[in-house]
């Protein structure tokens, strides 16, 4: 996940495009770029990166439109070449783009123009040629035209040099729009707006951003109206306090936000989920929250003594699953946005709706798409690395379990009796943290529920140090990994 910023309005500047860009900053980034429109020129700066790093290296300029973004590489370096906003061969058309073009491969090869000499290694860039070649005249149809040979997730912002208008559409990435008196943002995630309503965009659907406002439009050009999604309350978690950065103030927030759920889960009516025959339970995510699901399997069995299983989501999608009506199905993200698990979810959909969402995010698309949400209550998330969000994932699927169970006090006494203890819980870890950042590669190992959290352990620390880690069963070291300690031994 990475992110998009646009702002369409009288005298915008960019320093505000990046200052809400660094909202985003919790999806993830290597590189960020901006493009501002002036004076019938497009100004763009790019720098890997931090956002910070930006700002230190472009002038803050004026102008009436301008887009901005994170780029979290998946096709090319990371480089400044590479980073967004990209142009097409004639500079005309600047486009930020979130997500993977799949069929970028075919459709550069039907460009068979010997004078296309793509500039980038993106898959994005595909975008800004085709805008450029597109047949059309008036650049809404050129953009549908465009959009329309895509395949792949996309959330695309775009410009034209000779246009006053944004250009904006999605497939399977989030975009939202707020239109205020001022100017018009569009965005990733609505932490990024000011207080009031705003609109969310669906797949297929297209918004022409100016300076009286946004049209949306379908697919075959015809404008609609849209009702507003929701209400954008903005929240004052994005200080750091006292705090060296955000993941050790999200660690240290860990028992208050249990407390929440805790509160939250005693005033659902489980009457619901507790009438349901539920033959198995497959639990879906992915990265940390796939590691949640493989716990919550765990509680499943033991405590209902139902089949379950944790699959990953990009595996739920290729391999064959065998749901019917009876299969409860749990899709959890912490951000509500993971196109894999949001892609399973409407794959379980076509045979159960025995569907449970499990996110933070209760705007977002796992959520709105699911028949039923749970909210995880774990508060904004900024750091990458998932901790507090985990923690409260892992205790969500422990509260549900023993709320079908018809023990949900238990439950929540249980659970408030270990966040109590994780107040005054200390430990320092830094002599530890000094040795291993010496090696490369670490195993972490344990057994059953410790090898789940070693897994997560594992995966925290390539994400955090890029050390390589992994996690393994105690039990399995002897079947094979051992070798490697014979190997460092000698
Ligand atoms: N696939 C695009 C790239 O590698 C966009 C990645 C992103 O979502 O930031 O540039």
């Amino acid at each position: 996940m990475c992110g998009i910023v646009g702002i369409v309005g009288k005298d915008i500047n960019s320093d505000d495009v990046l200052n809400r860009l660094e909202r985003l900053q919790y999806r993830g980034y290597d590189s960020a770029g901006i493009c501002i429109k002036k004076d019938e020129e497009f100004k763009i700066f790019k720098e890997i990166g931090s956002i910070d790093n930006l700002k230190k290296n472009s002038p803050n300029l004026f102008g009436n439109i301008a887009i901005g973004h994170t780029r979290w590489a998946t096709h090319g370096k990371v480089d400044k070449i590479n980073a967004h906003p990209i142009l097409s061969g004639n500079g005309c058309w600047a486009v930020v783009h979130n997500g993977i073009i799949e069929n970028y491969t075919a459709l550069k090869k039907d460009l068979i123009e010997p004078d296309v000499k793509f500039q980038t290694e993106t898959d994005t860039e595909i975008v800004a040629m085709l805008l450029e070649r597109s047949k059309f005249k008036s650049p809404l149809k050129r953009f549908i035209d465009v959009c329309k040979k895509l395949q792949g997730s996309y959330a695309l912002c775009v410009m034209e040099k000779n246009t006053e208008s944004m250009f904006v559409a999605k497939n399977k990435s989030p975009l939202y729009l707020q239109v205020k008196q001022q100017n018009t943002i569009v965005a990733s995630d609505p932490v990024c707006f000011e207080k009031g309503k705003y609109f969310r965009l669906e797949d297929g659907e297209f918004a022409v951003i100016t300076l009286d406002g946004v049209d949306f439009y379908n697919n075959k050009g015809q404008k609609f109206s849209k009702k507003e999604y929701g209400y954008f309350e903005p929240q004052s978690f994005s200080s750091k306090e006292n705090f060296k950065h955000f993941m050790l103030k999200e660690i240290y927030e860990t028992p208050k936000m249990i407390q929440d759920l805790c509160k939250h889960y005693q005033k659902i009516n489980w009457n619901f989920f507790k009438k349901w025959w539920i033959g198995k339970v497959k639990l879906v995510g992915c990265g940390s929250a796939f590691h949640s699901c493989l716990i919550g399997a765990q509680y499943f069995k033991k405590h209902l003594n139902t089949d379950a299983e944790a699959v990953t989501a990009s595996e739920f999608l290729y391999n064959k699953e065998i749901l019917d009506c009876s299969t409860l199905c749990i899709f959890v993200s912490q951000s509500g946005e993971t196109a894999d698990t949001i892609s399973a979810l409407k794959k379980a959909l076509k045979k159960t709706n025995k569907i449970i969402a499990i996110t933070n995010v209760n705007y977002s698309t796992l959520a709105t798409l699911s028949p039923n949400v749970l909210p995880i209550c774990a508060g904004e998330e900024i750091a990458v690395a998932s901790t507090k969000a985990y923690s409260c994932q892992i205790i969500s699927l422990y509260l549900l379990v023993m709320a079908i169970k018809s023990q949900l006090n238990k439950g929540i006494k249980q659970v408030l009796n270990v966040s109590n203890k994780l107040k005054s819980f200390s430990i320092d870890i830094s002599k530890l943290a000094e040795d291993i950042k010496n090696h490369q590669n670490v195993f972490f190992i344990g057994r059953n529920y410790d090898y789940i959290t070693a897994l997560e352990g594992a995966l925290k620390l390539k994400e955090i140090s890029y050390i390589n880690a992994t996690g393994y069963p105690a039990g399995e070291l002897k079947h094979g990994p051992i070798a490697m300690f014979f190997l460092l031994a000698n």
